[in-house]
């Protein structure tokens, strides 16, 4: 029987010991997940009322600028209006000034009227901003609970940890590079037993060439499902 074979079947049972207590160390418990969600949607909810700020704020610049621009064509044909020579030229600049001016007056109710709504949307971010001061207290008092009832789990994983390293250290280094491969591409099963002549991972048959070849103490991989067999020591 290979030890490093041996070794390699153990740091996998602590590997996958570890990743249990790794999960479990992740999973939000429905005490904290509830106010987190609330938490996260809170969030999202502020996020989107600054965007609408800023999109109107946009808007805003936006149809000030035009209306600048009308303002100085106003003035322009007030001016022109001074050196009319007939009563036509007269009609036409008037024309046209009249016209400017229900233009000029659009735009200036369109501006009252974004400045009117970003101011709603700017409210409820803020009356938002201060109702979370409790919010994130709640959030805080959870998660800190949450975080000190993993005490015992931190502490299991941690000894783990040491313990996969400890193997790690007392293995070839190509082997231990191929273990993590298989462990990783095989979901945490690198070396599967071998149980009555079959691999128990793929339950194909191993030849009797490939069983005397592990029998000798070889590190031998499976040829249908390629993990790294794992011969018992038979029990006497
Ligand atoms: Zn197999």
């Amino acid at each position: 029987v290979n030890q490093q074979v041996e070794r390699l079947w153990e740091l996998q049972q602590v590997m996958t010991e570890l990743g249990d207590r790794e999960k479990r160390l992740s999973t939000k418990p429905e005490s904290f997940a509830e106010v987190d969600r609330e938490y996260q949607a809170s969030a999202a909810e502020k996020t989107k009322l600054t965007q609408q700020v800023e999109q109107l704020a946009k808007e805003r610049r936006r149809v000030e600028g035009e209306l600048s621009d009308q303002q100085e064509l106003q003035k322009k044909y007030q001016g022109q209006l001074m050196q009319v020579k007939n009563q036509q030229q007269y009609a036409a600049a008037w024309k046209e000034i009249d016209a400017t001016r229900k233009h000029v007056k659009d735009l200036e109710e369109s501006v009252l009227k974004t400045m009117t709504e970003i101011d709603g949307f700017q409210q409820q971010h803020d009356a938002r901003v201060s109702s979370d001061g409790d919010l994130q207290t709640r959030w805080n008092a959870a998660h800190k609970a949450w975080q000190s009832s993993l005490g015992d789990l931190k502490k299991e994983a941690a000894k783990l940890r040491t313990r996969a390293a400890d193997i790690e250290k007392t293995l070839a280094e190509p082997l231990r590079r191929e273990f993590h491969r298989i462990f990783t591409m095989r979901q945490g099963q690198a070396v599967v037993k071998v149980e009555n002549d079959s691999c128990t991972g793929c339950r194909n048959r191993v030849r009797p060439q490939v069983a005397q070849q592990l029998k000798r103490g070889d590190v031998v991989k499976c040829e249908a499902c390629s993990r790294i067999l794992y011969l018992e020591k038979p029990s006497s």
